[in-house]
């Protein structure tokens, strides 16, 4: 079961280590025969090689998908030495045998692993080298077939202890790793087609995006998407378990994001807050001694809007908070956990998504954030600072007592999950007006406190919620008009990030107002 290696086959993409093992092959007498960049290798390394179109009598054809796939190659790889009229066909068509076949394949997982196009991934399909593998390794019992560079020196070896021979069990050892080599090829070329559907982009490619759930539609019924996972796993929608309800769509899981993004900034350690979220703004935010408290507070800011939201918990949910949340109609629940007791309750409204993370993501953690433009895409880092970290710098006369200190360093905390620009209203840590996503920032001040009014007027209250509220800004104001509206409003202190041209303006109509404001050198825009 030994045979004597007489010629050799080399084709590789992979270059490394191919000069070495090529020559301690010629050394031993073995005839070289290589297509186009191998064979340059080895002329320009002084061997002597012949191209393989030598024996196949054509060029290599067509951007080289066309270079071995001839009868002169794979009949010297496929003949069956000791059967007869294998050899009567040899013979018949001029075709030289070939008994050591060494090739590696066209770099496909790499291309697709480095973002290349869609035509630059079709095009590093291999499909010669493959046919060439799979024929040696079908015919082990006369040739040998090397598909890894780390398997030459063994090769080497076994020549030298066998006279220039391979035995049969090493031969088929390499059969083996060969057809495990192609399969996990075609398996890599098989899931790149899965995850190239349509709504594909190269994004996901980029980013390292993969496949998750197809949603129904996107944003809009007429729109495809789907989700994709990425290597970060932060505790959140994307890892979340969910109990009951439908499956989740495009929206829900864009605002199951934003709100528990937005309660994670909450230590469930210090107190148990509550976002509930709207077209992924935050409608109501609050905090408390428990989950039901800081719901109520939450829902009292704009219970029109909260109809049909998603409500995020930083603590698990219990029975009390549960029995409260179901009592309007709600999309989703999202929390680090649940108790027996609220599993059972939430069970009685089957359509209500109840979704469980295992715990809080990291509001100072990293990560990306990627959106789409024309052509192309765009990626920053998450916006990781939180208001705990940043030096408040009062700069009006009056400093703000302790708990306004408190409501303005709640009410930023909003402000930075609030799309831009973002005004909060906040009042004994909850939410009692928010602006979001207005052109004009005195726009968002003047919605955020019409909406105090309208909450107050729910509530059956006369006076608005904004009375004796503070007021954040997501960033400076540019003109003291925003803040004068605030004042007006009845916000009693602010905090924003500073940094106007016309700061000193702001500061005056601040102390004219009697109001106390403090400066965070960062802003938090959100689009
Ligand atoms: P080289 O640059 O050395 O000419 O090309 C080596 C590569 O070509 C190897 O990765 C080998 O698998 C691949 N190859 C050899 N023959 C063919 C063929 O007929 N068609 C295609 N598509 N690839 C081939």
């Amino acid at each position: 079961n030994r045979k004597v290696v007489t010629r050799a086959l080399l084709s590789v993409s992979d270059k490394s280590g191919l000069i070495g093992f090529a020559s301690a092959l010629a050394q031993r007498g073995v005839e070289l025969i290589s297509t186009g960049g191998t064979h340059k290798a080895l002329v320009d390394a002084g061997l002597a090689a012949r191209d393989v179109s030598e024996l196949t009598q054509f060029p290599e054809m067509m951007d080289g998908r066309v270079k071995t796939l001839h009868p002169a190659v794979h009949g010297g790889v496929l003949a069956v030495r000791a059967n007869p009229e294998h050899q009567a066909a040899m013979l018949a068509h001029g075709i030289v045998p070939i008994d050591l076949v060494v090739v590696n394949l066209y770099p496909f997982e790499a291309t697709v692993a480095r973002g290349g196009s869609f035509d630059d991934c079709i095009e590093n399909i291999d499909i010669g080298g493959p046919a060439m593998i799979r024929a040696a390794a079908k015919n082990h019992g006369d040739v040998a077939v090397v598909v890894d560079p780390e398997d030459y020196a063994t090769v080497l070896a076994e020549l030298d202890v066998n006279e220039g021979s391979t035995t049969l069990g090493l031969r088929r050892k390499l059969a083996q790793k060969a057809y495990g080599r192609t399969a996990a090829y075609d398996a890599a070329v098989s899931n790149w087609f899965a995850a190239a559907e349509d709504i594909e982009t190269p994004t996901f490619r980029a980013i390292g995006g993969k496949r998750g759930l197809d949603l129904r539609y996107g944003e809009n019924p007429h729109q495809t998407a789907a989700f994709y996972a990425t290597a970060d796993v932060r505790p959140g929608v994307s890892t979340a378990r969910q109990l009951q309800g439908k499956q989740l769509s495009y929206n829900n899981i864009n605002d199951t994001d934003a709100a528990f993004e937005a309660v994670a900034e909450f230590d469930p350690a210090q107190t148990a807050a509550v976002v509930i979220v709207k077209h992924a703004n935050p409608c109501g935010v609050a905090e408390g001694a428990t989950l039901a408290e800081a719901y109520e507070k939450a829902l009292r800011c704009d219970p029109v809007s909260a109809f049909g939201g998603i409500v995020a918990l930083n603590r698990p949910l219990d029975e009390e908070a549960a029995r409260r949340i179901v009592g309007i109609f709600t999309e989703v629940i999202i929390a680090p956990e649940a108790s027996p007791e609220a599993i059972a309750i939430v069970a009685g409204k089957k359509n209500l998504r109840l979704l469980l993370t295992g715990g809080l993501p990291d509001p100072r953690g990293p990560g990306l954030s990627v959106r789409t433009v024309a052509g192309g895409f765009l990626v920053q880092g998450r916006d990781n600072v939180v208001v705990d970290d940043m030096d408040l710098r009062v700069v009006t006369r009056r400093a703000p007592t302790d708990a306004e200190l408190a409501d303005l360093r709640f009410a930023f905390r909003v402000a930075k999950h609030v799309k831009s620009n973002a005004i909060v209203y906040a009042r004994d840590g909850a939410t009692v007006g928010i602006g979001a996503g207005q052109m004009s920032r005195v726009d968002s001040s003047r919605i955020a406190a019409w909406k105090a009014e309208e909450a107050a007027a729910a509530a059956g209250v006369a006076e608005s919620f904004a009375k004796g509220s503070v007021v954040a800004s997501d960033a400076f104001f540019p003109f003291a008009d925003g803040l004068i509206a605030a004042a007006a409003a009845g916000a009693t202190a602010v905090i924003q990030p500073g940094g106007s041209i016309r700061d000193d303006e702001v500061i005056r109509a601040a102390d004219e107002a009697g109001l106390a404001m403090v400066f965070t050198g960062y802003r938090h825009f959100r689009h």
